[in-house]
């Protein structure tokens, strides 16, 4: 049996069929652009990748393109479960949900909250259910392992009916991959998760950090939405609420296009000038000397510090550090710099484990003696399948 795992975003959809006994991905891709002429699905398995054009294809369309190659390739029958990835599951949704219809209306009373992903990720559970009408659907939620916060930590010091009447609060994201790299840290270093506190650091285009204690989310470093906390690719992260009506004075702009700006045009982008988003080029520009890019990349090292260093207040006692996403297993440079400004708390760095841990399996990073700090390759589409498959264990056994 296998399960398929979609992630609906507003013109795209990543999607992936796992089977989790096997341990195998059997077929894989993404369909982007939809809605426009360029509209494509590119699927790939078996070490092969290939294109189909779907022009002003739908998410139908292409759930089509999908069902199709599942059928051709006799995996349609083999399908038990669709989980699909929900940014926004407020304060109702604690769990990964079966979906039905009140399920669906949960997540639609969210979309004043993620009014950008909300929509997309319905518009995607209600094409998947039309074309794969036989299986149970089952809804992951990127803030629901946050919802163990205690109050202290996620309430914001604002007038108390914003919370009350509008659900102000501080909700977390990336809670998937924090799960997962903090049951694979504990895995990796041969101790129960539910004794660990662990600082989870995942660095993707958006970047977050986490106190992990006992495979609880304590503190985490995202808000309300997924602007607030690091340092991102196109992400400003932290900045000062008064800096909205500042900029509206000065140049003019309304809040549309502040928060527009905050979101795309700031983060690693901004201060490196308009030079780019992308940790990797940013890393090579550095290296030539330019010198937004320098800044950049040192801005990005120490925010990211700081925000770590803050969690061990959420925990009292760290007993690792953990890196993942795109920069967090592939930077080398960054990890380096980061555990260099957390000598405070007692980690120190084996540089040559850490310029092995490169795309390979993530590993030990730290000296001996040292906090131990690792690099865990997240693997959101496995977490979400298996997320999926305990929903419908629990719901049929
Ligand atoms: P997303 O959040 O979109 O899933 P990823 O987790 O793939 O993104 O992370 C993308 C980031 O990882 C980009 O900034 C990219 O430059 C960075 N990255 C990928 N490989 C490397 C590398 N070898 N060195 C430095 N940064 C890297």
């Amino acid at each position: 049996m296998a399960t398929l795992v979609l992630n609906c975003g507003s013109s795209s959809v990543k999607f992936a069929l796992l089977d989790l006994a096997a341990g195998i991905t059997h077929l894989s891709g993404l369909a982007e652009r939809l809605g426009a002429a360029e509209a494509s699905v590119t699927l790939r398995a078996g070490g092969e990748a290939w294109d189909q054009p779907i022009p002003g294809g739908s998410y139908a369309d292409a759930f089509a393109v999908l069902a199709a190659e599942l059928d051709t390739r006799g995996l349609g029958k083999d399908v038990e479960a669709v989980g699909h990835r929900v940014v926004h599951g407020g304060e109702h949704f604690q769990a990964p949900a079966l979906i039905d219809g009140e399920v669906l209306a949960a997540i639609r009373a969210c979309v004043p909250l993620a009014p950008l992903h909300n929509p997309a990720n319905l518009a995607g559970i209600e094409a998947a259910q039309a074309t794969f009408p036989q299986v149970a659907h089952v809804a992951v939620f990127d803030t629901a392992f946050h919802q163990t916060m205690p109050e202290v930590v996620y309430r914001y010091a604002v007038p108390d009916a914003w919370y009350t009447q509008h659900g102000v609060r501080r909700y977390g994201f990336h809670g998937t991959s924090h799960a997962y790299v903090a049951e694979e840290a504990a895995r990796r270093l041969g101790r129960p998760l539910a004794e660990l506190n662990l600082i989870t650091a995942h660095l993707g285009n958006g970047a977050s950090v986490a106190a992990v204690q006992g495979g609880r989310s304590v503190d985490t470093s995202m808000g309300l939405t997924p602007l607030e906390g690091l340092i991102m690719g196109t992400r400003s992260g932290d900045v000062d609420p008064g800096l909205h009506e500042f900029m509206a004075r000065q140049a003019g702009l309304s809040l549309t296009q502040v928060t527009a700006a905050l979101n795309q045009a700031s983060g690693l982008r901004g201060l490196s000038g308009g030079l780019g988003s992308d940790m990797r080029e940013l890393e090579q520009a550095a290296a030539q000397g330019h010198a937004g890019a320098r800044l950049a990349v040192a801005a990005f090292v120490y925010r990211l510090a700081k925000q770590m260093a803050g969690m061990a207040v959420a925990l009292g006692r760290v007993d690792a550090l953990v890196f993942t996403g795109g920069i967090g297993e592939n930077s080398a440079t960054v990890r380096a710099a980061t555990l260099e400004r957390l000598g405070v708390l007692g980690a120190r760095l084996d540089p040559q484990a850490n310029a092995l841990a490169v795309r390979g399996q993530g590993g030990l990073i730290s000296a001996p003696g040292s906090l131990p700090a690792l690099v865990v390759n997240t693997n959101e589409e496995l977490a979400i399948a298996r997320t999926a498959a305990q929903v419908l264990q629990g719901v049929t056994a």
